[in-house]
């Protein structure tokens, strides 16, 4: 974490009542949920060890009331709640009996740098590969516009919008430091990520149309070629998750074959796969042997191509699939919408042939994998990071009541067992730490700006009016 000095704001009247408005639409957006808030009791104290009781969800077979025992940020223990409090009598407690607590959510898939603006109105499912949208595939494309975020407080406001809807770990380039955390780097920049994944994004170039363009479908059996070289550049060799095949014509077939002949010739390493729309039925099944992870990003395939990658395919043949949102130009605003985009295609293409449960592992731990993570984070399980989502329980199937939740029903957010966010009426505000007074809409946020950021909470407010919106799904590209 590098700390900078914050630079005092003098509140100008026009600001202050833009930050009030602000406030006062966030409130009105953030849930209407409090109604029942489920409760959290807090005592905390001043110990190195936290306590969380509630309904655990420790694999897809459902949920079981115990305790989690937590220290120096990972889970020391999991059982019964008396024992977990016998072997630690001066822990902090968050007592969450009537909600339920996962892992918190890893999102393998965004780019926390190019995440901050709205669909443009004019996309439509017209692209057959990425180059086209992107403007380098030739003019009679429409180019969808989008840009970069710069700022850290814009950034900071992407990943907050993550946080908030349970997400713990996010991977792609960029981001800030704090808050979730992030997985991804380049030579050169590795130091600005907790998990180290090699974000080389289109390793067949940036215009991958014309550097295949001497290949022809279908290919002879005998016809491959490497993704670019420099991929290659991390002598340690961390897990690799590269956008291949994204598109449905013949280029991103040919990605898709030869990222996998690859991996066959290359198997000392993770790999992943990221879109892998234009997958052949016959490469689909080669990922589970080659142990290459596909992550699926449903709302941003169908809003730029029409279609997705044929998941229950890719599960007969054994093949891990992870979930994320992509970025908010074509993607989900967080995971919770990427599950619901995700369960309207599977009940309308699929005739209903995912649960509830595929979707929680595909965003635990099946995403950890997908990065190579999972003997760190991704699962409620001794020594692993306490990366924790607690959400409301409303009935006994905790995986439907995950895929129907939206950002209000997430009780809290835990990040290496550090509380970071949560429902504020939840909790006994005035039983947290003072970090944690910091309020989004009906939200709170365990922030310590003066010590970590070049912004105030109320710079934060108003530098993000025009920013994709934390709670509302304003403008968030359809999922039909
Ligand atoms: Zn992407």
């Amino acid at each position: 974490m590098k700390y900078r000095q914050i630079n005092p704001i003098k509140q100008e009247p026009v600001k202050a009542v833009l930050v009030a408005i602000q406030v006062l639409i966030l409130f009105a957006l953030s849930g209407c949920s409090s109604v029942n808030p489920q409760r959290c009791d807090v005592s905390i104290r001043q110990s190195d060890e936290t306590i969380i009781i509630g309904n655990l969800i420790r694999d897809a077979s459902g949920s079981e009331y115990g305790a989690i025992l937590v220290r120096d940020g990972h889970i020391l223990d999991i059982g019964k709640i008396n024992a977990i409090k016998s072997k630690a009598p001066n822990a902090s407690v968050f007592d969450c009996s009537s909600s339920y607590i996962s892992p918190g959510l890893i999102n393998p898939h965004e780019h926390p740098d190019w995440s901050g603006g709205f669909p443009d109105p004019m996309t439509r499912p017209v692209y057959s590969h990425r180059d086209q949208w992107r403007g380098v595939a030739g003019p009679e494309y429409y180019k969808v516009e989008f840009e970069r975020v710069e700022e850290d407080v814009q950034k900071f406001w992407i990943e907050l919008r993550h946080l908030l809807s349970g997400t713990t770990t996010i991977a792609g380039s960029g981001g800030i430091e704090g808050l979730v955390k992030n997985a991804g780097g380049r030579p050169g920049d590795e130091e600005r990520y907790f998990y180290l994944a090699e974000m080389e994004t289109f390793p067949y170039g940036f215009d991958a149309t014309e550097e295949l363009s001497g290949f022809s479908c279908p290919l002879a059996p005998n016809e491959s070629r490497d993704p670019r070289s420099h991929f290659l550049e991390f002598e340690d060799k961390p897990p690799y998750v590269p956008h291949i095949a994204e598109g449905t014509n013949c280029t991103a077939q040919i990605e898709g074959k030869f990222y996998l002949d690859y991996v066959s010739k290359n198997p000392e390493r993770r790999y992943s796969l990221i879109h892998g729309v234009g997958l052949s039925r016959s490469d689909i099944e080669r990922l589970k042997d080659l142990d290459v992870t596909l992550i699926w990003s449903p709302r941003s395939n169908v809003v730029l191509y029409g279609t997705t990658v044929d998941i229950p395919n890719a599960l007969r043949a054994g093949a891990r699939v992870a979930i994320s949102t992509d970025w908010s130009y074509s993607g989900s605003y967080n995971l919770l919408e990427e599950f619901r985009c995700a369960d309207h295609i599977d009940n309308t293409q699929w005739d209903d042939h995912l649960s509830e449960s595929d979707y929680w592992r595909m965003a635990t731990e099946h995403a950890a994998y997908s990065l190579d993570v999972e003997k760190l984070t991704g699962k409620l399980e001794q020594g692993l990071a306490a990366d924790i989502m607690i959400f409301r329980k409303r009935t006994n199937d905790p995986f439907g009541d995950m895929v129907s939740s939206k950002v209000s029903d997430v009780i809290a957010t835990f990040v290496d067992g550090e509380l970071l966010s949560g429902y504020s009426g939840s909790f006994d505000l005035s039983k947290l730490p003072t970090q944690c007074s910091h309020r989004i809409g009906q939200h709170f946020i365990c922030v310590d700006y003066a010590k970590d950021y070049s912004f105030s909470h109320e710079e934060l407010l108003i530098s993000n009016t025009n920013a994709v919106p934390l709670f509302s799904l304003d403008r968030q590209a359809s999922c039909e």
